[in-house]
């Protein structure tokens, strides 16, 4: 079975910068379970995925609109150096869980002054290009129930 739309599709993936550092992959996640056709996959990639079959490859590099969207400077706030007191060994780089008040964002820790600290809350790929490798593990046809809700119901069952 070749993938199309509304087929339910299981993908080996890992996820790179053009560095060829990976960011992410299913080797730790496991495989990724997605609804061809409905938006639920980067438009580059998905597109190349059309028409593939059970054990195909496919590695394209996306630009930074096609991934992670473009790097935002408003996204950046300086923070007195006091609300980090509790924070061991305070580096650039570091990344925390940072508390506001509509939850709670990974932030990374982008400068160190005096008493000021710049913490970033852009996506750590936001702004680059980015490569994704996958192999394609299984192909089926969506159920109606699926189709109808746009995503797929892993265990037999609505999940979201
Ligand atoms: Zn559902």
């Amino acid at each position: 079975m070749k993938i199309e739309k509304n087929s339910v599709v299981e993908l080996d993936y890992q996820l790179m910068d053009v560095e060829g550092n990976v960011w992410e992959s299913s080797k730790e996640g496991g495989p990724w379970v997605y609804l061809h056709g409905h938006g639920e996959v980067m438009p580059g990639l998905e597109s190349q995925l059309t028409g593939k079959a059970i054990g195909q490859k496919i590695r394209v590099e996306l630009g930074p609109e096609e991934a992670y969207g473009p790097y935002e400077d408003d996204l950046k706030t300086e923070v007195p150096r006091e609300a980090f007191a509790d924070v061991d060994n305070l580096a650039e780089g570091m990344r925390l869980a940072a508390e506001s008040s509509d939850g709670v964002h990974a932030v990374m820790v982008r400068e160190i002054r005096d008493d000021i600290v710049i913490i970033d809350a852009n996506h750590p790929l936001a702004g680059k290009a980015v490569k994704v490798e996958v192999k394609v593990l299984s192909v089926r046809a969506g159920t109606d129930e699926e189709i109808a809700h746009g995503h797929v119901h892993q265990h037999g069952t609505c999940e979201s």
